[in-house]
């Protein structure tokens, strides 16, 4: 079972290794796009952290959902809503429930991701953040319905969301700055589908 203090140390790894990976994402999204992903991603984080420095929230839905609507408050760019809508709907689904099941939060995710495919009106394959996101929930859940532990479980989700994000370099961008470029945007990953990788990869050092 996973509780609150996962989810924050989870939001607070986050917001570590989103700062110690800023330059990458910044750099990919300067191939194709405004070359602030990384910044964006560094303010929005750095204050989910220090907001639940002051007053962590109490059930992992609360947890979520404070991140979620800090990330809209103070992130400018595309990514703060994306990101927002996010971990505010998983938090949502997730109840007031003290503790949360893997399959649980398989399919909050699942309700998470969806809400970004909504709110963005991305597809599979448009070279989007949801290119590695959708392969991870995916992992997630089977590996909830094959009953695996939760360690082994992010770690499938982490090793889909970062061949997910390798798998955005050939891809054509149809939606966000990156499709302004057509063919140029070919040959590149998509900075958004980096940083997804980096949530899951760290989802899976704090199971560790
Ligand atoms: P901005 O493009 O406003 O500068 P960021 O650089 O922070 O915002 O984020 C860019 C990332 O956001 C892209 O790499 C992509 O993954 C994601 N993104 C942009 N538009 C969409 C969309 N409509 N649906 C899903 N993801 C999107
Ligand atoms: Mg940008
Ligand atoms: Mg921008």
């Amino acid at each position: 079972m996973l509780d609150s203090a996962f989810f924050h140390r989870w939001t607070v790894a986050v917001a570590a290794a989103v700062d110690r990976e800023a330059d990458r994402l910044t750099e990919l999204d300067s191939a194709i796009g405004d070359a602030d992903h990384g910044s964006n991603l560094r303010r929005g984080f750095a204050a989910v952290a220090r907001a639940q420095g002051e007053e962590p929230p109490g059930s992992p839905g609360a947890v979520l959902g404070s991140a979620g609507r800090k990330l809209i408050s103070t992130v400018g760019g595309a990514s703060g809503p994306l990101y927002g809508t996010l971990l505010r709907r998983t938090g949502k689904a997730l109840g007031e429930s003290a503790e949360v099941s893997l399959p649980a939060f398989a399919a909050a995710l699942r309700a998470g991701t969806d809400a970004v495919a909504q709110l963005g009106g991305a597809a599979p394959g448009d070279k989007t953040m949801l290119d590695a996101l959708l392969p991870a929930v995916d992992a997630l859940e089977a590996a909830a319905e094959q009953q695996e532990d939760v360690a082994a479980a992010f770690r499938a989700a982490r090793d889909a969301a970062e061949s997910g994000a390798l798998a955005t370099v050939p891809l054509r961008a149809h939606k966000g700055r990156a499709s302004y470029l057509g063919e140029r945007s070919v040959g590149h990953q998509d900075p958004g589908a980096a940083s997804a990788a980096l949530l899951f990869r760290t989802l899976a050092e704090t199971a560790e």
